[in-house]
């Protein structure tokens, strides 16, 4: 048999997110082994013969060239969908805000996503002409509803680096997300700040007034993200600089990898196709 991320996860790893491999989590670890070809006997707490074995068959499907480089996103997926599926729908709408609703025979969860609405039934997640949602917010709407806790956001905000345990996130937020944003808004707030405004999000400018652009979106009900930028000053010298932070509840309601996730959709939305 050839181990995906989430079988390895699944089957192998004794899923406890200790960190003595130095990843934050044995799902990592399983993207790590399985993609990376990182041994299996970096996690300490595997029985010699269980690794021995796995090992053999993982440099098997490694010769072979199977699961190399396959798109994380999808691994993610699969295993947000999984910790989502024995989820109550009618406990949701006190988790994570949204409203019940019927049609016909079916009863959904309305919930406000960004400008628009998201529909989440039994069979999924989509948009809410019945769409799909593309991988990178599936990992982070089927994650919120396997999580969401019911502490509303408090209005106090942190970045990335702030929140334990996202020392290995950290470079992808600055790759993924910040740096692509700088590129495509540098000199140019304005065009920030009307793709943010069409994206629903709220202008907070008086509030940050040492920021050039500062925007407050309401991702979903229990899910804030303020995104601050300040713009290059020649004369001065200090390049551009963009943070994306997060209301400090935001752990009750995503994993980090979600974050990362939902950073990323963030940016694409904002940049359209030009990042
Ligand atoms: S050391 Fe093993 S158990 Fe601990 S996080 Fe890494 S893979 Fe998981």
């Amino acid at each position: 048999m050839a181990f995906s991320i989430v079988d390895l996860y699944r089957e192998v790893l004794p899923k406890t997110n200790c960190r003595d491999c130095g990843l934050a989590t044995c799902l990592a670890f399983a993207g790590m082994v399985i993609s990376e070809k990182l041994e299996l006997r970096t996690c300490p707490h595997l029985p010699p013969e269980l690794v021995e074995k796995v090992q053999r068959e993982l440099d098997e499907q490694h010769s072979k060239g199977k699961w190399t480089k396959k798109d994380p996103a999808q691994d993610a997926l699969e295993w947000a969908k999984e910790r989502a599926a024995s989820i109550s729908l009618k406990d949701l709408p006190q988790r994570i805000g949204g409203t019940l609703k019927r049609q016909g025979d079916t009863v959904f969860l309305e919930v406000p996503y960004f400008s628009g609405t998201v529909r989440i039934q039994e069979g999924g997640i989509t948009k809410e002409d019945g769409s799909p949602l593309n991988h990178w917010e599936q990992v982070f709407l089927y994650n919120h509803v396997a999580m969401g806790g019911c502490r509303e956001p408090e209005g106090k905000w942190k970045g990335l680096e702030q929140i334990p345990n996202t020392v290995s996130k950290v470079k992808s937020m600055r790759d993924g997300v910040e740096e692509p944003l700088i590129q495509r808004f540098r000199g140019r707030p304005h065009e920030l700040l009307s793709a943010g405004t069409a994206l629903g999000g709220l202008n907070v400018k008086e509030r940050y007034p040492s920021a050039d652009v500062a925007l407050f979106f309401r991702v979903l009900p229990m899910v804030h993200v303020l995104l601050l930028y300040w713009d290059e000053e020649e004369g001065e010298r200090f390049d551009a600089r963009v943070k994306v932070l997060f209301d400090a509840n935001i752990t009750e309601h995503l994993d980090i990898e979600s974050m990362i996730f939902l950073s990323e959709r963030l940016r694409q939305l904002l940049c359209g196709a030009a990042c």
